[in-house]
């Protein structure tokens, strides 16, 4: 009899120990909280610019993800190889944004395997520019191909709101259950992005010196936008040096057109900008495409109102 009590206590501190297991398993687990979580609509982003455009299109609708392919840090996507990882996220994905004008040159490869993937072109019914190595071409003869375009589209503000207004009317016919929510979220993005539009206008409209010099071809639809004349992109190919001709060249046609200003770039190396800058007299300033940045939905205005500012105090 004396045996029965502890036989007792020790099942109910099994019993005590179940519940109080199942009560943690649920809390972690259990079907409520994993619910809250469940994404049913995924957007892959090819690269910073477009990410930054789905974050503020999304800005707080639940259950739709956005992953960005080529992580905040890559910048353009010229030289991206494809990684197994990246057709493994893509193989579950409900949109694909990508900036299109060229700058995804894998997307056949990707198509090629996936022809059902729903891709979002954000340049589509963008009139764009040609690259400068298109135009000498254009004189012998050739057609265009897309690799002979310019696909730094998103650096002007004007065409960056053409191309958020594409990727908002794209995800609300892909997702019409969320359709208004995207709607309202794209209307607030363009609101400010126009408000900034303007304001750089009124900044920048006036300014004496029209004249810059840049490397690698970011440019070229910024400075349309805001009638800034480049007289020379000193290295097109952005992920190597510029060759010591290439240097003379732009320390040559600056010392020649009195330039004052030599913009730089954040992504790329400044060694060959800060050669120029000191043979030359003209003075280095960074200037900021967005192709990379933070984890912050405002990141692309954020870095346009820094360029306002450098552009300020360069072309005064
Ligand atoms: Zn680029």
């Amino acid at each position: 009899m004396k045996q029965t009590p502890l036989l007792f206590r020790k099942f109910r501190q099994l019993l005590a120990c179940v519940l109080v297991s199942a009560f943690i398993l649920s809390g972690f687990s259990g079907c409520a909280p994993r619910q809250e979580k469940e994404v049913d609509f995924r957007i892959v982003t090819s690269f910073y610019p477009m990410y930054i455009i789905a974050l503020n299109i999304t800005d707080r609708i639940e259950k739709v993800e956005v992953s960005n392919m080529a992580g905040q840090q890559t910048g353009c996507l010229h030289d991206y190889q494809l990684q197994n990882k990246d057709m493994k996220n893509l193989e579950t994905a409900d949109a694909f944004l990508i900036n299109g004008a060229g700058m995804e040159s894998f997307l056949d490869k990707v198509l090629e395997q996936m022809p059902q993937l729903p891709v979002i072109n954000a340049s589509e019914g963008i009139s764009l520019l040609c690259s400068d190595e298109a135009h000498k071409h254009e004189h012998e003869g050739h057609e265009h191909a897309e690799e002979d375009y310019n696909a730094h589209v998103w650096v002007s503000i004007s065409n960056y709101i053409q191309q958020v207004e594409t990727v908002t009317a794209s995800l609300m016919e892909l997702d019409p259950e969320r359709a208004e929510q995207y709607r309202k979220n794209g209307d607030i993005y363009i609101e400010k992005l126009a408000a900034l539009r303007d304001e750089m206008h009124q900044e920048l409209d006036d300014l004496p010196n029209r004249d810059i010099v840049t490397f690698h071809e970011a440019f070229p639809y910024f400075a349309e936008e805001f009638n800034l004349h480049i007289a020379a992109v000193v290295n097109r190919e952005p992920d190597s040096q510029p060759s010591a001709k290439e240097l003379a060249d732009a320390i040559r046609l600056i010392r020649e057109t009195g330039v004052k200003a030599v913009f730089a770039e954040p992504q790329y190396s400044e060694s060959a900008a800060q050669v120029i800058s000191a043979e030359s007299g003209a003075t280095l300033y960074l200037l900021d495409p967005a192709a990379t940045g933070e984890d912050d939905p405002d990141a692309y205005l954020n870095a346009m109102k820094n360029n306002l500012e450098i552009l300020k105090e360069a072309l005064s």
